[in-house]
């Protein structure tokens, strides 16, 4: 499938809105991701990149990149001007809403807020919140659009400047309250990925109410865990073995 940029717009001084059109309506699931395939030094070079829309404007579609210098397909996506066209391979990813209806807690890092929002675009009632981990305030992109589909957004600089009187440190270390009940999607770098996990899991919420997504060098840790299940203790010990996990 392929898909031309029609809006580019820079949020922040890294970070990129890119709105394409496909060539044909096409169906996802609001917090999957595409794969973009292009030519790298005469390479097929392969990328994921989240969707930032919600599936009902399909073939019309959002994408949340951040710049990364060097990066190869960090700077082939931003550096797109509008008219030219991405190929997209494939669609696909866990992460998806397993019921809307139901009190649903977003945490997330970085780019990870990415499928975050456009889960959240999704939702049919106030009951969720969202956590976005930066570093610094200037990282912080606008969650106007999405406020009105969440009860909380809870904002947590790692790096804050002296004058910030939000939440300070990582996202898993600033879970106000862990309601049992709820359902968690966590999306973000895989240690804090992981850590995150680990911190609701040991508060008593269940696993089958946790799905995770994990990116950048880790990612085949996460890749390993949806294949082969997270419950599975052969899969734990070599995953913990690979990527040193404790
Ligand atoms: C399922 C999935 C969904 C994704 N969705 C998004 C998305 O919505 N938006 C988005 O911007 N990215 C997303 N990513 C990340 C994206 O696929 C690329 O990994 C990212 O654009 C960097 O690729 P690159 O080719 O520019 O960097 P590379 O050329 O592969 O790496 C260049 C250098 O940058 C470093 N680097 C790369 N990524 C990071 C990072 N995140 N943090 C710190 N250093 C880094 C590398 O270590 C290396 O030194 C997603 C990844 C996955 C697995």
């Amino acid at each position: 499938m392929k898909a031309k940029l029609i809006k580019k717009t820079k949020l922040t001084k890294d970070m990129f809105l890119l709105s394409f059109k496909a060539d044909t309506k096409f169906k996802y699931k609001a917090g999957q991701h595409i794969v973009v395939s292009f030519a790298h030094e005469g390479k097929e070079t392969l990328r994921p990149y989240s969707f930032y829309s919600e599936p009902s404007t399909s073939p019309n579609f959002e994408l949340l990149i951040k710049k990364y210098s060097p990066g190869i397909g960090s700077v082939y996506m931003t550096s797109l001007k509008v008219g030219d066209e991405i190929n997209i391979v494939k669609i696909k990813g866990n992460l998806y809403l397993r019921n809307k209806r139901k009190k649903n807690i977003f945490l997330s890092t970085g780019t990870g807020v990415v499928p975050m929002v456009s889960m959240i675009r999704t939702l049919p009632n106030k009951k969720s919140e969202l956590y976005f981990g930066c570093r610094y305030k200037e990282d912080i992109i606008s969650f106007v659009k999405i406020k009105q589909k969440v009860s909380k957004i809870n904002i947590v600089l790692s790096k804050p400047k002296k004058n910030w009187t939000g939440i300070k440190g990582y996202v898993q270390d600033n879970l106000i309250k862990v309601d049992k009940n709820a359902d968690y999607y966590i999306c973000g770098v895989p240690k804090m990925v992981m850590e995150t996990e680990k911190k609701l899991l040991s508060k008593g919420v269940p696993l089958k109410n946790i799905t995770i997504e994990g990116w950048e060098k880790f990612d085949k840790e996460v890749d390993l865990i949806h294949k082969f299940g997270r419950l599975n203790k052969v899969t734990n010990f070599f995953v913990n073995k690979l990527f040193k996990h404790a």
